[in-house]
């Protein structure tokens, strides 16, 4: 029996199954977790549509009053919380700990917002009203590398909308949203808010349950194509945010030591395994040794270790899978490229990699036109801005990019060329709850956060009356 439970229709309940959930940082069992059946999906999806109707009937004041409860719950068990999504996603502490408030402070955004009545045609002959009305049950599907985060841009707008939902985190990392699910239980009526998890085989009945409305998925793109087509024989609404190539292009007029450890936090964070992480990085020639001497220097010196020992910087990659694929990356990318930091597999238990620079590596390798999602970075010389532009844009991903420069007017019409969702200047992976965030290209379809994020959960409904 697990200590963790899944939450259907108000109560705490056991799994039909069980699975393993492995501790990266070890490869030990972590916990069991509840691994819901099928009929245990069918009972969620039931009990979060009898909730619609007085859910969606609930005035969005009290709607707005559960979210900041949830939040108050959230920082008050920050540790508590801390430590599970520590021990199963293998980050360090103390982004684990923001990572939890950083989702607190998304459900207290949301309560901000409101859904109101637009008044389009107020005339003699007719006055036309715009609704924005909930949809009904939301599916939200989770990865496994923020899993608190990440479920945080799905399930306050959902339910401030007047939605109900079930959610379903990735099956390496279901225990912080367990305990989540469990800490907020009597936030909300019975239905609301659900909690499964399964063992990747649920999502496509999720995606094609009759009752359910919206699919708001994180994910891989591979993944989101067949969320895409399971939610085609119910039309379903789907928002898809999917994978990322993110380049960064650094101009000459930089300086190398100063801007080398901004880059290398947007390129390691959360150990490369974040969608809008840098993960090819252009540098002009004139800087190129410099800046790949310093990214170097800051990748030997990083603390990689067990996420709950004090003073680690990166953690291990998150499941077996993802470290045998970074692997092989790895091992292709000594054929093309130098390795100039890192490069080594340590000899011990966890699925660590050395952060890892790569220098003389150019398009048309897998690591530099694939999406690696681990610690390890290619440095690409480029000649001409507008070349390493269109190099950038060549990809069939389009979630964000960045432009680092001094002159900020040269910067911003080069940002403005870039085929992605999000265009830094000066700096990589900036997000936060009022900014709208989404893909270009095949790396998504709609937006999260934000007014935009919001109306996604939503349907329009015009009312037009004759006068
Ligand atoms: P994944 O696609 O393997 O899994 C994501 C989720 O989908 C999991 O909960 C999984 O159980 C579920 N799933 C599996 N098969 C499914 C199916 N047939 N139908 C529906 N759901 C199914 O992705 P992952 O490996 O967990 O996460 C890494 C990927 O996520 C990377 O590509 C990364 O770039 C991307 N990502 C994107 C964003 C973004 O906002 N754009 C954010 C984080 C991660």
């Amino acid at each position: 029996m697990s200590p963790y439970k899944l939450l259907i229709g108000g109560r705490m309940a056991d799994g039909d199954l069980t699975m393993d959930v492995v501790n990266p940082a070890t490869e030990e069992v972590l916990a069991k977790a509840p691994r819901a059946s099928k009929a245990q999906l069918d009972e969620a999806v039931a009990a979060a549509k009898a909730a619609f109707p007085a859910w969606s009937a609930t005035p969005i004041a009290t709607r707005k009053a559960a979210l900041t409860a949830i939040a108050d719950v959230m920082e008050k068990n920050a540790g508590e919380l801390a430590r599970i999504l520590t021990q199963e996603q293998g980050k360090p502490l103390a982004d684990a700990t923001g990572e939890v408030y950083g989702a607190a402070a998304f459900f207290r955004y949301f309560t901000a917002l409101d859904l109101p009545v637009k008044v389009l045609d107020d005339s003699k002959d007719r006055r036309v009203e715009m609704h924005r009305k909930p949809l009904g049950v939301i599916g939200a599907i989770v990865p496994w590398n923020f899993p608190m985060i990440l479920m945080a841009f799905k399930v306050p707008p959902a339910l401030l909308a007047g939605n109900t939902i079930v959610v379903k985190p990735a099956p390496t990392t279901p225990l912080s949203t367990l305990r989540f699910g469990e800490l907020v239980k009597d936030l909300l009526p019975p239905g609301v808010l659900n909690v499964i998890t399964d063992a990747n085989d649920l999502g496509g009945a999720l995606t094609a349950h009759p009752d359910v409305r919206k699919i708001s998925f994180t994910g891989s793109t591979a993944t989101g194509r067949k969320v895409m087509a399971g939610a085609a024989e119910t039309l379903k609404r789907i928002t898809l945010e999917l994978g990322g190539n993110d380049a960064g292009i650094v101009l000459p007029d930089v300086n190398p030591k100063e801007t080398a450890p901004k880059l290398f936090q947007g390129a390691f964070q959360n150990n490369g395994q974040v969608c809008i992480a840098m993960k090819r990085l252009y540098v002009h020639e004139s800087i190129y040794d410099a800046m790949c001497d310093e990214l170097a220097a800051l990748a030997e010196q990083a603390v990689v270790g067990d996420g709950l020992e004090q003073g680690t910087q990166l953690g291990p990659l998150q499941n077996r899978m993802q470290f045998e694929k970074v692997k092989e990356i790895l091992a292709d990318a000594k054929k093309h490229g130098t390795i100039i930091a890192g490069g080594e597999v340590p000899d011990r238990p966890g699925y660590f990699i050395k952060p890892t620079i790569v220098r003389d590596i150019t398009d048309g390798t897998r690591l530099v036109d694939e999406e690696q999602f681990g610690p390890v970075l290619p440095v690409i010389k480029y000649s001409d801005p507008e070349d390493a532009v269109a190099r950038a844009n060549a990809s069939p991903y389009g979630l964000g990019g960045s432009i680092w420069s001094t002159d900020l007017d040269k910067a911003y019409a080069l940002a403005n060329q870039m085929n992605s969702g999000t265009v830094w200047v000066n700096k990589h992976a900036d997000l936060a709850p009022n900014i709208p965030f989404g893909g270009a290209g095949q790396s998504g379809l709609g937006s999260e956060l934000g007014e935009e994020g919001l109306a996604e959960f939503t349907q329009v409904q015009v009312i037009n009356v004759a006068r």
